[in-house]
């Protein structure tokens, strides 16, 4: 298969934090770039050498970007697979639009884990008022998520009876949506994988996520963070999942690790993800190069980690801190004299609660030492 070489043009549908950080990867690289988003401000069309501003299934901005490109990827798991199809029809596109449909819905993802032989947690489907009534008794309490279209935690809500279960799905418009029964969690880790389209396959090492209010709150990456066997099982268990898909591109798989020592899949994410954004600065290759490479057809090495690496995310929330009347910029300069801090800011005009505004990497030689330096520089922030 012929490599794209530096010098041609890598498209990605999606102007978010994820695209601005492929871009910058892919113009170290020296490739060009487009990105399709229909935001003047994204932060990826900020940054980007062409910046196709339509909307995703938008006829002419779907062919916009495929005059520019010599191949596209997505950062944004919700553009419609349709318009993927569309791209693939003129251009190499990765991941394929078949993969990113079956992410897209819960209730596909959780077949295919089935599928490749890695549990997930009980569940039950939910198609329409009929399904209800036949919901076993063994889901409560659990949770209900929507099958399509959810992220940082929305889209979901807590059912802690079977009285509960009615309201609860008419709160969230009768949509098509999945009862998971909520499981007593131990901690939350994932695993980065890219697939090459030669079926070659590496990862980065497992990340232990802490989620807070759905959201991700802090990913800590060294050789303790998990404990050894659910660790292995969930890096055999990703590389299963992106070769039952016949994946190419990065994938990154969520597991939930329970008390008695299991582990079950959770959900998947078709492109880099925020758990994996220490790798710029704590492993020899990005996630973000590492797709580079898997859509230009370059060779996959298997990165190396040389740091202990803890993420911090920052979200607006921070603009709005304790006797800040208005958005209120947070002192940068007090966390940047901490040894080891890599600043990441998307450039997003406006800061909102919840809203991801960028992201604090720590690296440091050890992983106590920069465990703590992660408290100091979330205390300083406030
Ligand atoms: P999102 O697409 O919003 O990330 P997730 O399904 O990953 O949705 O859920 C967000 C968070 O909610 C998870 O990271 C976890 O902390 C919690 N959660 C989700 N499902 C369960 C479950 N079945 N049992 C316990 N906690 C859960
Ligand atoms: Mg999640």
């Amino acid at each position: 298969m012929t490599p794209i070489l530096p010098g041609a043009t890598l498209g990605v549908m999606g102007g978010g934090q994820l695209g601005r950080m492929f871009v910058h990867a892919a113009q170290r690289m020296g490739y060009f770039t487009a990105v399709l988003d229909p935001d003047e401000g994204s932060p990826a069309g900020r940054v980007s050498h062409h910046h196709v501003r339509s909307d995703y299934v938008d006829e002419i901005g779907l062919a916009e970007l495929s005059g520019y490109s010599d191949a596209i990827t997505t950062e944004f798991e919700n553009v419609p697979a349709a318009a993927l199809a569309r791209l693939a029809d003129h251009r190499p596109v990765a991941p394929a639009a078949s993969a990113v449909a079956i992410a897209q819905d819960r209730a596909q993802e959780k077949a295919h884990f089935t599928r490749c032989g890695v549990p997930c947690a009980p569940y039950a489907v939910i198609t329409g008022e009929d399904a209800l009534a036949g919901i076993g008794d063994e889901l409560f309490p659990g949770i209900l998520k929507t099958a399509r279209l959810g992220y940082d935690g929305k889209g979901q809500a807590r059912v802690a009876t079977r009285a509960d279960l009615r309201p609860a799905w008419e709160s969230l418009r009768r949509a098509d949506c999945v009862l998971e029964k909520m499981l007593p969690l131990a901690f939350e880790c994932s695993v980065v994988v890219a697939r090459g389209a030669d079926g070659v396959m590496v990862h980065l090492p497992v990340q232990r996520n802490l989620h807070r209010n759905g959201i991700l709150a802090v990913t800590e990456v060294h050789e303790q963070c998990v404990p050894p066997v659910p660790g292995l099982r969930a890096i055999e268990a990703a590389k299963a999942i992106a070769e039952g898909l016949d994946y190419v591109g990065v994938l990154c798989i969520e597991f939930f690790g329970l008390a008695d020592g299991s582990l079950v899949v959770n959900e998947m994410a078709p492109r880099p993800h925020n758990s994996g954004h220490w790798s710029i600065e704590g492993a020899d290759v990005s996630q973000f190069e590492l797709q580079v490479r898997t859509l230009a057809r370059l060779p996959l090495v298997q990165p190396r980690q040389h740091s202990p690496a803890v993420m911090l995310n920052l979200l607006g929330d921070l603009w709005f801190r304790e006797g800040a009347t208005g958005a209120q910029t947070p002192d940068w300069a007090s966390v940047l004299c901490l040894p080891g801090t890599h600043l990441h800011l998307y450039g997003k005009a406006e800061a909102r609660p919840g809203r991801k505004m960028g992201h604090l990497t720590l690296t440091g030689p050890t992983p106590p030492s920069v465990r703590e330096t992660a408290l100091d520089a979330a205390q300083r922030l406030g």
